[in-house]
């Protein structure tokens, strides 16, 4: 069971030392959840002890996680810790945790919300009435919305902000280590890059979103629409739908459209200027984005080219709808027209089939295979026969041969190493026309690529391209032209 874990301080424990309090129920709650099998995924520690729901920003944390359905239950010391605080709040607790489901778990007991006939419900009650529940919970929906419209942040902070509290207001200030990124996201976008480019991009930079490893294209194309960044606050972007309230099993969130939406002026700084947030939209609304996550190969270069300053591989990055070849490292290599590096590239393989093709007339077809072998067992022979010339030395001074003996034995071995010398030479000449005939299937393999190429869609060219070549090795200084770009080639071996 995935749960949270709520620290706060109860009245009976007011003006004892909070951090000491809040680390002894920690450790008392950690020891339950590990007899319990919980698994305790997220912290909301509340330090501040203010009696209204906005003057606990932890709480108000955990209520819109709830709500998302994000945990199975929430562990707290005991009921106390959650319910606390003027009657309104309590409703609007309630609620979040009876409609999403999420139990509430204390060392004591147990409390699933959202059945309506547990008795746990019942105990719960007592900390209300029905009646006075109900009409609170509506006056407290209604505040919600009212807060929202007075431009204060009840959500969690999204990227590039962090939660505060100004005039006992809740709303957001900028996080500058994560909002540049959120500028960069804009920047890009406006300059041509696709949401995938600017997720890598700002990855490679150490960007790090609050809930995932790393920034993806949904996750870059979310921050480019949200309104927040551009200083509004939005409501009704969710719909929830209580758990069985439509014969569904589980509490369901939808997302409304856009129409939908509530967008009205927030009380916190914006990011990013009205007008780039509008220039952003206005691109988003015109470009079509279909799914990069199919493992479809867009780039016939994808995974050929590299960078040579950097070693990574270059990306295919459409700006103003012409297709570059980039480096992803930033202010590492200038970027070039897609078409002049592919051009460059067959124009390559056309003039090394030519050459292939020159020098398989010298050549004749033999497989290099064996013949690397025979050499390599030549080459041991011949060494094996040299220490057997050194060892006759040897055993002439220590007297253990005659001098006739040694030289019996000496012109036996020499013989021996003439021939295998002549073996090697031999060997190593055949090896070299082989090689030569060989290259011919590589020839084969160009012409093929050179002939196809043309037809192919993206995907057919890069796997024909990786047939004959390991590697192209791609430079290019800043402010040069265009075309004034170099290339190194690594073709596949024979
Ligand atoms: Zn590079």
């Amino acid at each position: 069971m995935n749960a949270a874990q709520y620290l706060r301080k109860s009245r009976m424990e007011e003006g004892m030392d909070t951090e000491e309090v809040l680390a002894r129920h920690r450790k008392a709650l950690a020891a339950f959840a590990a007899a319990h099998d919980i698994h305790i995924t997220e912290t909301y520690y509340e330090v501040v002890s203010g009696e209204s729901l906005y003057a606990r920003p932890e709480m108000l944390r955990l209520l819109e996680d709830v709500e998302d359905g994000r945990y199975d239950a929430v562990l707290v010391m005991d009921l106390d810790r959650l319910s606390r605080g003027r009657m309104k709040d309590q409703g609007i607790i309630l609620d979040a945790f009876r409609d999403s489901g999420t139990l509430i778990v204390t060392p004591e007991k147990t409390y699933d919300l959202s059945d309506d006939l547990d008795d746990e419900m019942a105990e719960f009650k007592t900390f209300m009435s029905r009646r006075e529940y109900k009409i609170i919970n509506k006056r407290l929906r209604r505040g919600l919305k009212q807060t929202i419209q007075d431009g204060c942040y009840v959500a969690n902070a999204p990227y590039g902000y962090r939660k505060v509290t100004v005039d006992r207001k809740p709303t957001l200030e900028i996080y500058e280590p994560e909002a540049k990124f959120v500028r960069m996201m804009y920047d890009l976008y406006l300059q041509g890059y696709g949401c995938v480019s600017i997720a890598r991009y700002v990855n490679s930079l150490g960007a790090k979103p609050h809930r995932s490893a790393e920034f993806t294209r949904n996750s870059v194309a979310h921050i480019l629409r949200n309104p927040t960044f551009a200083g509004k606050i939005v409501w009704d972007q969710k719909t929830h739908i209580r758990k069985g309230a439509k014969g569904n099993p589980k509490h369901i969130t939808i997302c409304n459209p856009r129409e939908q939406w509530t967008i009205v002026d927030g009380i916190h700084p914006a990011i990013v200027s009205q007008e780039t947030y509008d220039q952003v939209q206005a691109i988003l609304a015109g470009r079509y984005h279909p799914s990069r996550r199919d493992g479809t190969v867009r780039s016939a270069l994808a995974g050929v080219v590299l960078c040579a300053n950097c070693g990574q591989h270059m990306q295919r990055v459409t700006m103003r709808g012409t297709p570059y070849l980039l480096c992803t490292k930033p202010g590492c290599c200038a970027s070039t027209r897609f078409e002049l590096v592919e051009g460059r590239i067959l124009t390559y393989l056309e003039d090394a089939l030519a050459q292939l093709e020159l020098e398989h007339q010298a050549g004749t077809g033999r497989n290099t295979a064996v013949l690397d072998s025979t050499l390599a067992a030549v080459q041991k022979e011949l060494a094996a026969a040299q220490r057997q010339k050194s060892r006759l030395y040897e055993l002439l001074e220590l007297g253990e041969y005659d001098l006739s003996t040694f030289r019996e034995r000496l012109g036996a071995v020499r013989e021996k190493i003439a021939g295998l010398e002549r073996l090697r030479r031999e060997t190593e000449r055949t090896l070299e026309q082989a090689r030569l005939a060989a290259s011919d299937s590589l020839a084969g393999k160009i012409r093929g690529v050179l002939d196809a190429y043309g037809a192919a869609d993206a995907a057919g060219r890069n796997a024909m391209l990786k047939g004959v070549l390991d590697a192209v090795w791609y430079e290019k200084k800043k402010k040069t032209a265009p075309a004034d770009f170099q290339l190194r080639f690594d073709l596949k071996p024979f």
